[in-house]
């Protein structure tokens, strides 16, 4: 069967009204990827794009993003990198602690897993103010990891992720953006 279209995929995205906090419209992707067509239509989408990239390896955000990123990574045939909450790699880390709209958190990965220059394209369901991704491809830098691209599933251009990043050096694309 062909994939579904984008905008099939949108209709696929439950809105939930005051999630995490009265105001919030969370978009989930719990639905996508509950229907069939719809998994398999994203990743067929993701992992076109992150081919065209040129992507050695790709890069995931716990825990969407492994979701997206690592079916991303089979689809090309190449590694996946998770990045992670602190505390769970059973290693020597490294890390990267970073601002959010209340208080900081960390994200962390494997030294090791990255070769010197290696062109890994970051994946996850959403950008907002793009913090996450940002933090995640300084990271991913520090351990030797070529980053000039991400690719999410929603975009939310109003929160101005994407320009963000731009100036970090990393260019976005994204399938779908709800307004
Ligand atoms: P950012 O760092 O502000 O770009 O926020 C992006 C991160 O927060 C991603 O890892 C998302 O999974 C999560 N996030 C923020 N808003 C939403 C939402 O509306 N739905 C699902 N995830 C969200």
């Amino acid at each position: 069967p062909s994939p579904l279209s984008l905008t099939e995929l949108k209709a696929l995205v439950r809105t939930v009204p005051d999630f995490p906090k009265p105001g919030i419209q969370f978009r989930d992707i719990t639905t996508l990827i509950g229907d069939g067509a719809g998994l398999s239509s994203s990743i067929h989408h993701l992992a076109k794009i992150a081919r065209a990239k040129g992507a050695q390896k790709i890069a995931g955000m716990e825990a969407r993003g492994f979701i997206f990123g690592a079916a991303v990574a089979v689809q090309l045939g190449i590694g996946f990198v998770p990045v992670r909450k602190p505390g769970k790699l059973p290693i020597k880390t490294i890390g990267i602690d970073y601002t959010l709209e209340y208080g900081t958190d960390r994200l962390e990965i494997d030294p090791d897993a990255i070769a010197d220059g290696e062109r890994v394209v970051i994946v996850d369901d959403l950008i907002a103010t793009g913090g996450t991704a940002i933090a995640s491809a300084k990271l991913l830098r520090m351990a030797g990891a070529l980053v000039e691209d991400a690719v999410f599933v929603i975009d939310l251009p109003d929160l101005g992720g994407t320009d963000r990043l731009h100036e970090e050096g990393v260019t976005v694309s994204t399938l779908i953006d709800f307004e």
